[in-house]
């Protein structure tokens, strides 16, 4: 189906009707002027909720530009640059559809899509999983393994459950592993999540540790639906303040 072309102030927007070019500007406008009233209805009434606290935003914002809208399958897309009072930018994606009542935001996500950081990231208060946080800090991915049968462990426990040794070490196995399951997380359950949703969420398995599976959000995910059995690698990511460091996904490079 051929659309009109769009433009606003020479930006060309192939495929966009103009009403909602105009919606979009006035979005990004009273989003910068921290209109809460006309922002809310701007959002899909069954998503206010989820909508409300998925995107982050400075508080002081001085300025909106509509960088980009596409027509993205049923949805539309635009990417909105704001900018705050001390100069700094931030992009939000939102994703619009036309309903009955007119354009409303239906997603909207921070870009570039960065992970969230738990405050509950770092060893268990018994301290028994302290040498896996250690390994990630030392760039090792670390599992426990049973000196007597063999059989890895995990999550950590004080002995191995297959034959109730008491001596249990912990390897460094090679980093990698196959994804077991996956998920793509919408709603803001925690605070932390504000200004990273949607996020993937990556259950993998290790073969080379007994096929125990660890749990890490996986990188560059936005618009991505891993395979099950698709190759993922470990990244040890920093804590920016100096705390511990936090295991991430990556999807392996496809080997053809
Ligand atoms: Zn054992």
């Amino acid at each position: 189906m051929e659309r009109p072309m769009t433009t606003v102030e020479e930006k060309v927007f192939p495929g966009v009707p103009a009403d909602l070019v105009e919606v979009a500007e006035r979005h990004g406008r009273v989003v910068a002027a921290g209109d809460n009233k006309a922002i809310l209805a701007d959002f899909r009434p069954d998503r206010v909720a989820q909508l409300i606290a998925s995107a982050s935003l400075p508080p002081d914002l001085v300025k909106s530009e509509l960088l980009d809208l596409r027509p993205e399958g049923d949805l539309f897309a635009a990417r909105i640059r704001y900018t705050a009072a001390d100069g700094s930018e931030t992009v939000l994606r939102s994703r619009w559809i036309r309903l009955p009542e007119g354009w409303k935001v239906t997603q909207v996500r921070n870009l570039p899509a960065t992970p969230p950081r738990m405050h509950t990231i770092g060893p268990a208060e018994d301290g028994h999983d302290t040498p896996h946080w250690e390994g990630l800090r030392e760039g090792e991915l670390r599992v426990p393994q049973c000196d007597d049968c063999g059989n890895w462990i995990w999550p950590k426990r004080p002995i191995c459950p297959r034959c109730h040794s008491f001596k249990v070490s912990w390897k460094a196995v090679e980093p990698t592993g196959k994804v077991f399951s996956w998920t793509r997380t919408w709603q803001p359950f925690a605070p932390e999540f504000s200004g990273h949703l949607p996020f993937v969420t990556v259950l993998a398995e290790l073969p080379q540790a007994g096929g125990r599976r660890l749990l890490g959000i996986l990188l560059d995910a936005d618009g991505v639906d891993p395979q099950v059995g698709q190759q993922v690698q470990a990244e040890f990511e920093a804590s920016p303040d100096g705390g511990w460091p936090v295991l991430r996904w990556r999807l392996s490079k496809e080997e053809s």
